[in-house]
């Protein structure tokens, strides 16, 4: 089933379309008999744009995420792409680098996944903080973050799509904010950071992009740690996060971290187990809405219902280390 739009998506399609292929909206309108913009969904023109292009209808809900399929979905490559909803989908310029190479002059906005922060080929960060192509900045001398890159990617597989999504959006905030609350930076490392990484008009990132650069090496561990299920199974045996806790400081996320009740990670993890409990509970239908932005696969099958949850707070300050 494919969502319906509003009509300003049917308005700008069209535009998009007519732009790429040199012609007018008017012509494109005329060609597809197109007549009335408002009364016109989307899906009434999969059939006439497969007429004129030659491309059939499947090969046309591939290559146009407007004819994609709603946001869970186990039909074959349609997961793991941008969704393509008002209000919803993840929207960022492309590598402006990219954009030249390809001869053109304007900024290109594109729907993306949120596992796309660094352009490898040109080492520019056009990930979290770049609402204009400018915003993006060169990471050349960042190599680790550059690594990083290649190291989410592998996740995907690793882990799926709907866990490592999740997790990526919680490692980040959850890091930056563990980062920020220290408000330790001893050795003036963000501050000379912030002094490199700076965007096309030579202003540095602001300091939530720079640290989100700066650590995103870190942020994508974690991410892979929180995406395992291992410390949920670990933390529904033991009734404590003592083992997740000891893998930040061997996995070099945040060295000597020690779990307390208010951190941000303990309380993402409350969170995430409470989200599983009502997913569990009311199915797949669910992750759409907690998950936005990208087309995940179904869960392999319904689970029972959810096991009473650990008693993670009263074991906060369990000293960390693997169980
Ligand atoms: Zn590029």
């Amino acid at each position: 089933m494919v969502t319906p739009f509003h009509d300003e998506t049917v308005a700008s399609f069209i535009h998009r379309i007519a732009a790429a292929n040199h012609v007018s909206d008017k012509d494109l309108r005329e060609l597809l008999g197109v007549r009335m913009l408002k009364r016109t969904p989307i899906t009434a023109l999969i059939e006439p744009l497969s007429i004129v292009t030659g491309f059939n209808e499947s090969l046309l809900r591939l290559a146009l995420p407007e004819f994609g399929p709603e946001a869970v979905s186990n039909e074959p490559g349609h997961f793991g792409r941008p969704l393509a909803q008002r209000m919803r989908s993840l929207e960022r310029p492309a590598c402006r680098r990219c954009v030249h190479a390809a001869g053109i002059t304007g900024q290109v906005n594109r729907w993306t996944t949120h596992e796309k922060n660094v352009c490898l080929r040109h080492r520019l960060w056009i990930g979290d903080g770049c609402v204009e192509a400018d915003d993006q900045i060169d990471i050349s001398i960042l190599t680790s973050t550059i690594r990083a890159q290649r190291h989410h990617r592998n996740l995907i597989p690793r882990h799926g799509r709907r866990q490592v999504r999740d997790a990526f959006s919680g490692a980040r905030s959850v890091f930056i904010s563990l980062v920020e609350n220290r408000s330790a930076d001893p050795f003036g490392v963000i501050a000379e950071a912030r002094l490199h990484l700076r965007d096309v008009g030579g202003q540095p990132a602001p300091p939530s992009t720079a640290l989100g650069i700066l650590f995103h090496p870190q942020i994508v561990t974690l991410t892979g740690l929180l995406a395992n299920r291992e410390w949920v199974r670990r933390a529904r045996r033991s009734g404590h996060v003592g083992w997740l806790a000891g893998e930040v400081t061997r996995r070099g996320i945040l060295v000597g971290y020690r779990p307390e009740k208010a951190d941000p990670l303990f309380q993402w993890v409350e969170t995430h187990l409470l989200h599983h409990k009502f997913m569990d509970f009311y199915g797949y239908r669910s992750y759409g809405v907690f998950f936005p932005e990208e087309t995940v696969r179904m869960p392999p099958r319904p689970r029972p219902l959810a096991q009473p949850s650990p008693a993670m707070p009263a074991d906060a300050g369990h000293s960390p280390g693997p169980s």
